[in-house]
């Protein structure tokens, strides 16, 4: 998936890519593949040898008259030496040599195709008023999220054995205009979301729990399996199955419940109009903040495949995600800064300023400040500008962090 801004409105772009079978011959789309081929051949030896930058109407002008005249439409012309100029554009920007095209592929603009997804048949429209028909195989579900979208250019190729279709949709984004911070701590036993406003008032705070301990139960059955023959266990039939067994419930409850939570999230973030803070956990392997808590049987993989369902879930909404630095987030003090000292069980407290509050509660809370003091630094447009920068405006801002800190008591969050 890609972002990309079309005049003022940005827009998502995303490519469905399919095989397709040819419904009858398929002499003539092969044949147009060729000549296709050729043709863009054609075009880039004539202007690697010009050897200067062409406008799109000298382009036009060199070469439109001779495309069509070997029995391209207009719009095929079009792509043919749009498409020949990116390619010597590109091969002279790495210092290489004339570029030699020999894949079957050609780049085809919407008003030379016909789609429709309710029956998958993609109409092609070839040189000298041939035609193609293809049907596009691939799974309702993966089409259906298409259907509102527009389509304009596809991309279709001959890889020896068949055929493949690419087709390029594209929507506008309707920005969502960020309104508050959601920060998520992902810990063994549970899922901490706080949401809080851009200048520091809590919205709302939640937590899920995770079914964690059970994965962990499973995957310690494999691993006594395991050590019992650790030879054989391949090889054995039975043992070989229980394993299997067990691995496949690992796989249905960490998948079916990264997807739950992914859903939950997501929602509740539109609903909050929401930029969504997680912790980076490339960052959090270093200082190996979970060392004793996370266990290590178990690994980053799961968090892994719960963000990535959160992800998922929100850039389908046009909802920005995050990832910050985890680094002291659940031993600072997010009043002071000072180290943060065991109270009770999972409970903190700071014995500078006296602040007490849960772990998991305070590792959001700093994941949000961490993400404000960056962003409203960078000046990223729409997101939290207006938010209070720690320790750069402390008497104006104070009293609302602190408001914030007041609404998050240990007693509210078990
Ligand atoms: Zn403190």
């Amino acid at each position: 998936m890609s972002y990309s801004v079309r005049g003022e409105e940005p827009v998502v772009i995303e490519a469905l890519r399919v095989r397709a079978l040819p419904e009858g011959s398929y002499d003539h789309l092969l044949e147009f593949l060729k000549l296709y081929r050729d043709a863009v051949q054609l075009v880039i030896d004539r202007i690697w040898s010009i050897n200067e930058k062409l406008s799109k109407r000298k382009l036009h002008k060199l070469f439109y008259n001779n495309l069509v005249s070997m029995g391209f439409r207009a719009h095929h012309a079009k792509e043919i030496y749009v498409y020949a100029e990116s390619v010597v554009k590109s091969a002279r920007g790495n210092g290489g040599r004339k570029p030699v095209l020999r894949r079957l592929s050609a780049r085809v603009d919407r008003y030379d195709y016909r789609l429709d997804l309710d029956s998958m048949t993609l109409t092609l429209k070839l040189h000298s008023g041939y035609e193609a028909k293809l049907k596009l195989v691939s799974s309702k579900q993966r089409v259906e999220k298409f259907k509102g979208w527009g389509n304009y250019e596809l991309v279709v190729k001959y890889d020896g054995s068949g055929f493949w279709v690419s087709v390029y949709f594209r929507r506008a984004v309707k920005a969502v205009k960020t309104r508050t911070v959601m920060a998520i701590d992902l810990n063994f036993d549970n899922i901490t979301l706080a949401i809080l406003t851009l200048d520091g008032r809590l919205v709302k705070l939640k937590r899920f729990r995770t079914p964690l301990r059970k994965v962990l139960t499973h995957r310690i059955w494999v691993e006594r399996i395991q050590r019992r023959y650790p030879r054989s266990w391949r090889f054995i039939k039975g043992v070989r199955k229980a394993v299997d067994r067990h691995g496949e419930k690992i796989k249905n409850i960490s998948w079916g419940y990264a997807h739950k939570v992914g859903d939950l999230v997501a929602e509740l973030a539109s609903k909050h109009s929401s930029i969504i803070v997680l912790e980076d956990l490339d960052k959090l392997r270093e200082n190996n903040k979970r060392g004793r808590e996370f266990n290590k049987r178990l690994g980053l993989w799961i968090y892994r495949r719960i963000q990535f369902c959160i992800e998922y879930e929100a850039k389908e909404r046009n909802l920005e995600v995050v990832k910050i630095n985890p680094r002291s987030t659940s031993s600072k003090c997010p009043r002071c800064g000072k180290k943060l000292a065991e109270y009770r069980h999972r409970v903190l407290r700071c014995r500078k300023c006296g602040f007490v509050g849960n772990r998991d509660v305070i590792a959001t809370i700093n994941l949000y400040k961490k993400c404000v003091s960056k962003y409203s630094r960078c000046g990223v447009p729409g997101v939290a500008l207006n938010a209070p920068k720690p320790d750069e405006n402390p008497s104006g801002v104070q009293g609302n962090r602190d408001d914030a800190m007041k609404n998050i008591k240990p007693h509210e969050l078990i």
